[in-house]
């Protein structure tokens, strides 16, 4: 019988910016599915979707600030490093080579799980990876598209990501946060002081830099 090898979350997301929504899934689902390391994953924007004024390498740095504290969880560069557009697929196929002791578990939350079947070469996710669904309010619900592929591949417990396989789904029981990077960026301009939704220090760091205060054209 193969014998299991240890689990290596990747969570990827634009992180524009980093905000407890993201850092809380990280680390609970570190705790309870048992991985050795979460790793955070930030997408190359191309421009015209990117942040007026917010480079790649400066949602890098809010992802550091976010874990310094966190030693179970690290930034994952390999999208920024790209001049192209991310595509998981692709990434994880690299993730795999890059990382040939560990079984990935690719962590996503339920908006984007509801949208899984169409992105770019899917299949191809779930066969160099098993998915960690985080639960997200206002996206209670698994979409019509998502049922299926939810029905064929679902796991119960998170130990069973324990053993040797790929392409599983567990939906995880996340404490549910309501906070939301688009609502951020469009409250920053008029907040006082750190809100309760971002770490400290990507507060200041948002500060020192002047991020978010241009308007989208
Ligand atoms: P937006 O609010 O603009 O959609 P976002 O925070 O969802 O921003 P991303 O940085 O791309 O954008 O999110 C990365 C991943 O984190 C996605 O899989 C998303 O579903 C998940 N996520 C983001 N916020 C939460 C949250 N509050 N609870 C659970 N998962 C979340």
């Amino acid at each position: 019988m193969n014998k299991a090898k240890p689990l290596l979350g990747i969570f990827g997301g634009t992180f524009d910016p980093i905000h407890y929504g993201h850092l809380n899934c990280a680390l609970q689902v570190q705790q309870h599915c048992g991985l050795q390391q979460v790793r955070l994953m930030p997408c190359h924007l191309p421009p015209h979707r990117a942040s007026p004024g917010v480079s790649a390498a400066q949602r890098a740095q809010m992802v550091e600030l976010a874990i310094a504290d966190y030693p179970q969880l690290a930034l994952e560069p390999l999208e920024l490093q790209q001049q192209r557009p991310s595509y998981s697929a692709i990434s994880l196929a690299q993730l795999h080579q890059q990382f040939p002791e560990h079984q990935l578990a690719f962590i996503l939350g339920m908006d984007a799980f509801n949208q899984f079947t169409r992105w770019y070469r899917w299949q191809d996710i779930l066969q160099r990876a098993d998915l960690i669904v985080c639960q997200r309010p206002q996206h209670a619900t698994v979409s019509t598209a998502s049922q299926p592929l939810l029905q064929q591949h679902q796991i119960q417990t998170a130990a069973e990501l324990q053993q040797p396989g790929h392409g599983r789904i567990l939906l995880f029981n996340n404490a549910l946060q309501d906070i939301s990077a688009t609502e951020l960026r469009q409250q920053i301009p008029s907040l006082q002081q750190c809100p309760d939704w971002l770490p400290q220090s990507v507060w200041n760091y948002i500060l020192q830099h002047r991020l978010y205060t241009l308007r989208t054209p």
